[in-house]
C-alpha cells in the first residue's frame, strides 16, 4: 500500500516545498506541515532552511544549526528530506529560484508550496509572484484565531490571478520562532530532535 502511495505519479511527483527560517523549528511548524501533507497528500516532502529570508533579518543561528534542527520533521512523513541546497547557494534565498530547483531535480513535479497566514497575505510582495503562482498550488494555514477572513480574502485576490491556493482544515497553533528565541524557558514548545541542538548548543541563551 505505502509503495503504490510513494511511488511516482504519471506525469511526476506532487511534490510538497516547506521553507522557512526554522529559527527554532516548533510545535505550530509540525502542526502545519501534518496539516498540509494531509490536505495536499504528496509523494515527496521537501524541508528547506533560507539562507537568508529576503523579508526578515538575518538569523544569527548558523545554518548548519538550523538545518540541524529541521531533522525533527523527518518522523512526519517516508518520503522527506531535508535540504541544505538554499543554505548553499548563499545570500538570500528566493522561492522561484527554489521551486525551478526541483522542477528540474523531479522532471514533470507539481510542486506545492506550505504557506502560513503570514505569507499568504504577503504573497504579492516575493519575487515573480505572478510565476510562482503559475508554478505551484499554495497549501495555506491559519496561524491566528480569527485570521481566516483575511486569509479566504487573500486566496480569492490570488485566485483571480491563476492561483490555486489549498486551505489545511486545522485550527491555528500560534507559535512564533521569534517568541521561542525570547523566552528560552517554552522550550517544551519545540521537538525533542530540535531541543536536543539548542541545548548542545547553547541557542538563545543571553
Ligand atoms: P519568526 O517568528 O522568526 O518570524 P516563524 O515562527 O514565523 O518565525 P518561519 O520559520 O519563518 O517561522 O516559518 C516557516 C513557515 O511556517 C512559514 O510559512 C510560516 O508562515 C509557517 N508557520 C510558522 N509558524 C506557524 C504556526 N504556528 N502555524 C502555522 N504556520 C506557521
Amino acid at each position: 500500500m505505502e509503495a503504490e502511495t510513494h511511488s511516482p505519479r504519471p506525469g511526476g511527483e506532487k511534490v510538497l516545498l516547506f521553507g522557512g527560517t526554522f529559527d527554532p523549528p516548533h510545535n505550530g511548524h509540525v502542526h502545519f506541515l501534518k496539516s498540509a501533507i494531509r490536505a495536499a497528500q504528496p509523494d515527496r516532502v521537501v524541508v528547506m532552511p533560507a539562507c537568508i529570508p529576503p523579508h526578515k533579518a538575518a538569523s544569527a543561528t548558523p545554518a548548519a544549526l538550523r538545518l540541524a534542527m529541521c531533522e525533527c520533521f523527518r518522523p512526519l512523513f517516508p518520503a522527506l528530506e531535508v535540504s541544505d541546497w538554499e543554505i548553499r547557494q548563499g545570500g538570500k534565498s528566493y522561492t522561484i529560484d527554489t521551486v525551478k530547483m526541483l522542477e528540474e531535480k523531479y522532471p514533470g513535479a507539481s510542486v506545492y508550496l506550505c504557506v502560513g497566514s503570514d505569507m499568504l497575505t504577503t504573497f504579492t510582495e516575493w519575487r515573480n509572484w505572478q510565476e510562482l503562482l503559475r508554478r505551484t498550488t499554495l497549501v495555506a494555514q491559519s496561524r491566528e484565531e480569527g485570521d481566516m477572513p483575511a486569509l479566504r480574502a487573500a486566496a480569492r485576490a490570488l485566485e483571480a490571478e491563476g492561483g490555486r491556493v489549498l486551505f489545511t482544515d486545522t485550527p491555528a497553533l500560534p507559535l512564533a520562532s521569534t517568541d521561542l528565541r525570547a523566552h528560552r524557558r517554552d522550550l517544551s514548545l519545540v521537538p525533542g530532535a530540535a531541543r536536543r541542538v539548542i541545548e548542545e548548543n547553547h541557542l538563545y541563551e543571553r
